[in-house]
């Protein structure tokens, strides 16, 4: 079912609208590193302007485990915000049409959902409105709570991202190419449970190749992979992944080095080849050049996880190759996860993919099919 957003909400002129957004942006030194989040809530904050209302804008920041801590304030979030708006930003006590608030989880009843908070929260407004797709897997005061109690709708954002993997997940086109890579087997056997039931084929790369192939029983040298029941778990995959008719695809080269260090020597050598001591850091040239070729014969395309240390330029062909293929493809393309969404900025191709998505642990939940508490409170359109 679909859920009523911005769009569906009338009169708003004079109207106050509770806001909340995902603007757990990164800092250093109390300076934002990447403004991504604060840019991408612009559309739903410009609409509401433009329609006349007031928005009280609030966000986590961190986790300052609801305790007050100075350098998780989001008031340079107020000043970037006031910058790219156009237009002043009233910060937590202050007045004014826009008013963006303190982090919320200064406040231990944020992450309790506590209703109190919840009361207060909304009385703020008149409608609230979520547009952080980043947090809408946890229900929170500011999440859930307060959509239990005003009128509600989803933002441009958080609508834009339930379109873009409704689009993947319901009647895909095919070929439905996916790639999967990152750290562990184990936190995304879900992803990979849910997408070898709906795509032609998964290609596997990062470090949890190694647990694949060592659960073939390769001998994978010191490269990083799970323990015998991350094995399992991968064992399990591959049987159903060949049940349901769809092919998982394994590195058939890798990059290796002894040390995960910049300037330590690399050589390429076949995946099951890997000597002692050495450990796969990338996936090869000619996996690489495979995964890329079936990534532009494909209509639909979904990634995740990076395929090897791409923070090392030494490491980071084989998720560049992937980000650009995937740039490249006429596909519906859509990629997820903190780390790979990085990698599609270094990669400078974000626009070339259909969907960036800003919520890391949010999408992986959508994937598996779990019910996010912070849509599912959200009221519905009308038929
Ligand atoms: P995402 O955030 O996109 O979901 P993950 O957090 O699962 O991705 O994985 C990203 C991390 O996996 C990166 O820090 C990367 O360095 C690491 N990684 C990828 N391949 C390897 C490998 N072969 N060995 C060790 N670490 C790896
Ligand atoms: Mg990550």
């Amino acid at each position: 079912m679909a859920k009523k957003t911005v769009k569906d909400l009338r009169d708003l002129a004079g109207t106050h609208v509770f806001v909340r957004v995902d603007y757990n942006v990164p800092l250093e030194k109390g300076k934002i590193t990447d403004d991504t989040r604060i840019r991408a809530s612009l559309p739903t904050i410009r609409y509401l302007r433009d329609h006349g209302a007031e928005v009280i804008v609030c966000s986590h920041l961190g986790r300052p485990k609801g305790e007050v801590r100075p350098e998780l304030s989001l008031r340079p979030v107020a000043d970037r915000l006031a910058e790219l708006l156009g237009e002043p930003v009233a910060f937590d006590g202050e007045a004014g049409p826009v008013r963006l608030l303190e982090n919320l989880r200064f406040d231990p009843r944020e992450e309790k959902n506590d209703p109190a908070l919840a009361a207060e929260l909304a009385s703020l407004a008149d409608v609230f409105v979520s547009d952080a797709f980043g947090t809408v897997h946890r229900a929170h005061a500011s999440t859930v709570g307060v959509a239990h109690i005003l009128p509600s709708a989803a933002g441009l954002l958080l609508a834009a991202e339930l379109e873009a993997f409704a689009r993947i997940l319901e009647n895909p086109e095919h070929p439905f190419v996916v790639v999967i890579g990152g750290a562990k087997v184990a936190d995304k056997i879900g992803v990979i449970d849910r997408f070898t039931g709906l795509a032609d084929a998964v290609l596997v790369g990062g470090a949890m190749a190694f647990t694949f192939l060592a659960a073939r029983g390769v001998a994978v040298g010191a490269s990083k992979h799970e323990d015998a029941d991350g094995q399992e778990v991968a064992r399990r995959a591959m049987a159903d992944a060949g049940e349901r008719g769809c092919e998982l695809v394994l590195p058939s080269d890798v990059v290796i080095a002894e040390r995960v260090e910049a300037g330590a020597p690399t050589q390429v050598v076949a995946a099951d080849a890997i000597p002692d001591g050495w450990m796969g850091l990338d996936i090869g040239p000619e996996t690489a050049a495979a995964y890329a070729r079936r990534l532009e014969a494909a209509r639909t395309i979904f990634w995740n996880g990076p395929m090897g240390v791409f923070e090392l330029a030494a490491f980071a062909a084989g998720t560049l190759a992937v980000a650009h293929a995937a740039a490249e493809s006429d596909a519906v393309s859509v990629v997820g996860g903190g780390d790979s969404v990085a990698a599609v900025n270094q990669a400078g191709v974000a626009d070339r993919i259909s969907h960036v998505s800003t919520g890391g642990g949010a999408a992986l939940e959508l994937v598996e099919g779990r019910t996010l508490p912070g849509v599912e409170a959200l009221e519905e359109a009308a038929a």
